[in-house]
């Protein structure tokens, strides 16, 4: 079997109905591969590019930064009260990353043997999950980390491990927009994943846009959480292969801007997202201001002769045709 039937066949496993045949989808493959034909120059004439990540043992840095992310939390939410100090006391003599305290306790226990012991129980589950959610946005769990071009790889970039964006291939209404960012010369995919084999094992990913001259790029909106360890990781290994390190400056910058092609059925992640979502995390050559374009206008994968619609890559007389007077079978 080739790549291109094997890639077929797991989007057959996923989607609800694949309006693609094997043909249609070498063609996609194809079109996409031209469209990048700069980046892949750039990646050395690879479709991917994969770093063993470690199970990294963090760093005093990073404690640091986590005790202070949790104590302002804490703060914020119990302001200066008895549930306060007890919970810091308890910190004071543990490590939050390593999750635990210097009795050999595990800290988020200890947290709540504390609590309970003045009557916040109740309190002590919240204070746990808040503990958790901190602790998922600082941790690198052993995993690759890939930076790729594959057409494959777009298409499915909507689904990971228990999250799924609007890309997503199952009912994901800009399934298409998928399809737009692997058919345009811009867009770049990088992830975190378990197992490279297995698109729903994806533990994080984040787009990239290139500036015209591929000299620098705008990252988008991490997927399915904000995680200063991935971040970090992606802008170095990004840095290290693709970039001119000498120049090389990674900030938030709003004076670059990133629009979507007009017609182009991509979901406009860098002006559409949440603004507590939103990024402007511009990596490469320093630059001025400037605004940058991505996702094609994908017409009909199938017949080619009509925009392809939002939530499947072919045109509505295509639809037609796949699902045709048998459309009740496909409901239910
Ligand atoms: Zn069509």
């Amino acid at each position: 079997m080739t790549k291109i039937e094997k890639d077929l066949r797991m989007i057959d496993k996923l989607v609800f109905v694949n309006p693609l045949s094997l043909s249609e989808y070498e063609n996609y493959f194809e079109n996409s591969l031209k469209a990048k034909s700069k980046i892949r120059e750039l990646m050395n004439g690879q479709d991917k590019i994969v770093f063993e990540v470690d199970n990294d043992i963090l760093g005093e840095e990073k404690e640091r930064a986590f005790r202070e992310e949790f104590r302002n939390q804490l703060k914020e939410r119990y302001k200066v009260s008895k549930v306060f100090f007890v919970v810091i006391s308890v910190m004071a003599d543990s490590n939050l990353i390593l999750n635990k305290h210097k009795t050999g306790m595990k800290f988020t226990k200890k947290v709540k043997e504390a609590l309970s012991k003045e009557n916040f129980e109740d309190i002590a589950d919240e204070i746990i999950l808040m503990y958790s959610q901190i602790k998922n946005s600082f941790i690198m769990p052993k995993s690759y980390f890939v930076i790729s071009i594959d057409p494959t790889d777009f298409v499915l970039m909507g689904i990971g491990k228990g999250w799924k964006t609007c890309y997503n291939p199952i009912d994901g209404d800009h399934f298409t927009g998928a399809f737009s960012a692997g058919l345009d010369s811009s867009t770049i995919l990088t992830y975190f994943t378990t197992d490279l084999e297995d698109p729903e094992k994806k533990l994080y990913r984040r787009l990239g846009v290139f500036t015209p001259d591929y000299k620098g790029m705008m990252l988008s909106t991490q997927y399915p959480y904000k995680n200063s360890s991935f971040e970090e990781f992606t802008i170095s290994a990004l840095k290290d292969t693709i970039f001119d390190k000498d120049n090389f400056v990674a900030k938030k910058d709003k004076t670059i801007r990133v629009h979507k092609n007009l017609s182009s059925q991509i979901f406009n992640d860098f002006v559409s997202s949440p603004s507590n979502k939103k990024e402007n995390l511009y990596i490469g050559n320093p630059r001025e201001e400037e605004i940058l374009h991505y996702g094609a206008n994908v017409s009909c994968l199938r017949c080619d002769s009509k925009p392809a619609l939002q939530d499947i890559p072919i045109c509505s007389d295509c639809e037609y045709e796949v699902v045709g007077d048998d459309w009740e079978e496909f409901i239910t």
